[in-house]
């Protein structure tokens, strides 16, 4: 086969571009994420070897060999994992395949806009979320050529860039599997003068140390040493010239962080352990390591990652923990440890009574694995409480990253029985109305007057627009608190739950609020009056605006605006609506009931409009604007806008 040519991904071209133009300063971190893909890919060898020996082809060497050249300046990183294939290479390497790609790269372009050039803080932070591995190597190479053959396979491969916007790609030989990544070192990094020299053997030796000492493999390096030669009794024989040897030596350490006692291990050594094995770039937000005994014994090490990943909720993102079996790797992403919202942690399980040789399915089923999870998410959510309750400002940190997560996981339930809801609605949190501020449903329930028998909330994609709600007014004016329902999932969490301490949640802008106080009731009563006698009023513009409303009313709900869209107390909610739309689901139609307030100056204005007869134009048109202005209010915008702009230009001109 001729060598080929191919363009990278365009999305891969501005990450390269960003990587070469190096918005990270810290550029030794691309030897981490080389070993640590080098790393990755012995585990998959050593997983699919468990079921297909054959692919090892009788060689068990499980390692990774550094070779620093000072001549060619170049340094190769060497695995023999289970490396690629032609395929393999152009899906990887070539493309980003994660759909959070585009959003990495906008964040990074937003960032930048905010803080001005250089913002280097913010541009670890989002690569953090992102993890760019392979990639970050451009920093420091002029050229990377990787030589890979996959286990199993006899074609061997040469892809080969400059990073500058195509790779090519030929037959190649290799003997050994795996993958030899190697670096044509820029300018500036290697040679005495440098400030990085990375083909310095001391210097590789003390970044594997830094940042890969518990790295599973060993990673290896030839060392040149020199030695004095020794008699036969082994003592140095005076005066000999010195022979030069070339040693091996493993520079990490390899044992695993989990295996050791806790009292022993530092912040920075957990720390770090996240960042080699599972590609974290910030400090855990949260640790949790349990080592228990008895009659299931295991270690799990675990983290809440200090930023949710950018695909958390896309398709493509792999939620799950790693398996060990006596500190042997078992799978990596095992799903069914932990509930789906816990999603977000990170870390690995090591039982003894997990067993190696049953397969992935049947592992995953096994009555250890289910009762390891259950007591793993009843330490995190326990966690998570204490948190909310003695250290406020961090679960909110915690919130706000993942609380999507929780919302999800209670709406998700909703056929499943009342179990999730009860062990997660205590740890939601919503933006209320008193003081702006996030509460918790206990929170907003204890303070609750007496007279109010429900929770009050309110939907729409942010603050200002709940405020500026009409249905908002009364509620204000009343002191009633309510809750913000900001995100498109709150609704459907809520609605989930239905009930929180036998009080039921209330949307303000759906039915009869409920309110009974005697004020209240007064206005109701008054209402009624007013809708008997202007039945036909009613009756007449629900008419004219036919099947987009289900109902024109006389409004209980409104103090200075005229009018206002609710729904019906059955049903999707006007704003569940709109999520549907977007999701491109338009069968869910919330029931629109229009209400009008009675004491608006306008109503008088429609009640003489209507005396004059109800087939005017000018009642039609009164009627088609009253409902237009309703939907702008909500958010939504009028079915025709042109029409809703000529029938308001021509009241204005009047
Ligand atoms: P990530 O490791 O986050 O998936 P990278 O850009 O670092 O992203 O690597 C992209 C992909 O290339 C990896 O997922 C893996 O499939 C492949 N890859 C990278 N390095 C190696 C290697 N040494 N051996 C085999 N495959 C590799």
């Amino acid at each position: 086969m001729a060598k080929e040519t191919h363009e990278f991904q365009a999305e891969t071209k501005k990450l390269l571009d960003l990587m070469i133009n190096s918005i990270y300063t810290n550029h030794e971190i691309f030897l981490r994420e080389l070993i640590s893909n080098a790393s990755d890919a012995l585990d998959k060898l050593h997983y699919e070897s468990l079921t297909n020996r054959e692919m090892l082809e009788g060689n068990e060497d499980y390692e990774i060999f550094l070779i620093p050249d000072k001549e060619s300046h170049t340094l190769t990183i060497a695995d023999t994992g289970l490396g690629m294939n032609h395929d393999e290479i152009v899906e990887n390497i070539g493309t980003i395949a994660q759909s959070g790609t585009k959003a990495f790269l906008e964040q990074i372009q937003k960032a930048k806009e905010a803080q001005g050039e250089s913002s280097e803080l913010s541009d670890k932070e989002l690569i953090g979320q992102f993890g760019v591995g392979f990639y970050s190597a451009f920093m420091v190479a002029e050229k990377i050529t990787i030589v890979t053959r996959k286990a199993g396979e006899q074609q061997a491969w040469r892809w080969e860039s400059d990073g500058e916007g195509s790779y090519t790609l030929e037959e190649a030989e290799k003997e050994q599997r795996g993958t030899n990544i190697t670096i044509t070192l820029k300018k500036d990094y290697y040679g005495d003068e440098a400030e990085d020299d990375f083909t310095e053997e001391y210097k590789l030796q003390s970044l594997v140390k830094k940042y890969s000492d518990y790295v599973r493999y060993p990673i290896k390096m030839n060392f040149e040493v020199t030695e004095t030669p020794k008699d036969d009794k082994g003592e140095p024989i005076k005066d000999a010239e010195p022979i030069k040897k070339t040693e091996v030596r493993t520079l990490n350490s390899m044992k695993p962080l989990w295996t050791k006692a806790k009292a022993e291990i530092t912040d920075e050594e957990y720390e770090k352990f996240f960042q080699n094995q599972f590609h974290e770039w910030e400090k855990p937000m949260e640790v949790f390591h349990t080592q228990a005994e008895g009659t299931l014994e295991y270690t799990a090490l675990l983290c809440i990652p200090a930023k949710a990943p950018f695909n958390l909720y896309h398709t493509d993102y792999e939620p799950g923990l790693q398996l060990y079996s006596r500190h042997v790797f078992i799978m990596d992403k095992c799903k069914d440890l932990l509930p789906d919202y816990l999603r977000f942690m990170k870390g690995l399980v090591d039982s003894p009574d997990l067993s190696l040789n049953i397969s992935r399915e049947l592992l995953q089923q096994s009555r250890e694995l289910k009762s390891i999870g259950k007591a793993l998410e009843k330490n995190i959510l326990k966690n998570l409480a204490k948190k909310l309750d003695k250290h406020r400002e961090d679960y909110e940190k915690f919130w706000n990253e993942y609380g999507k997560s929780l919302k999800i996981g209670i709406y998700n339930s909703i056929y499943g029985g009342t179990e999730t809801i009860d062990k997660l609605k205590d740890l939601l949190l919503f933006m209320s109305s008193k003081e702006g501020k996030l509460v918790t449903l206990k929170e907003y329930v204890s303070r609750m007057p007496e007279s109010q028998k429900k929770i009050y909330y309110a939907t729409a994609r942010d603050k200002e627009t709940i405020e500026h709600l009409p249905q908002m007014e009364l509620l204000r004016d009343k002191g009633i608190e309510v809750l913000y329902l900001l995100d498109p999932v709150d609704e459907f969490a809520i609605e989930a739950i239905r009930q929180y301490d036998s009080k039921d949640f209330h949307s303000i802008s759906r039915g009869d609020l409920g309110l009974d106080d005697a004020e209240s009731e007064e206005v109701k009563k008054e209402t009624e009056e007013i809708a008997k006698s202007n039945d036909d009023l009613m009756k007449d513009i629900k008419e004219v605006l036919g099947d987009k409303v289900a109902e024109v009313k006389v409004s209980t709900r409104l103090k200075s605006s005229a009018v206002c869209l609710v729904a019906d107390e059955a049903g999707p909610s006007l704003s569940m609506e709109q999520t549907f739309k977007e999701m491109e689901n338009p069968l869910f139609k919330a029931k629109r009931i229009l209400e009008i307030n009675p004491h608006h100056e306008l109503f008088t204005r429609l009640q003489s409009l209507h005396g004059a007869g109800k087939d005017t134009p000018e009642f039609k048109d009164y009627c088609d604007l009253l409902y237009s202005q309703a939907l702008l209010i909500e958010g939504i915008l009028p079915e025709n806008p042109v029409e809703f702009a000529s029938k308001l230009a021509k009241l204005m001109a009047k």
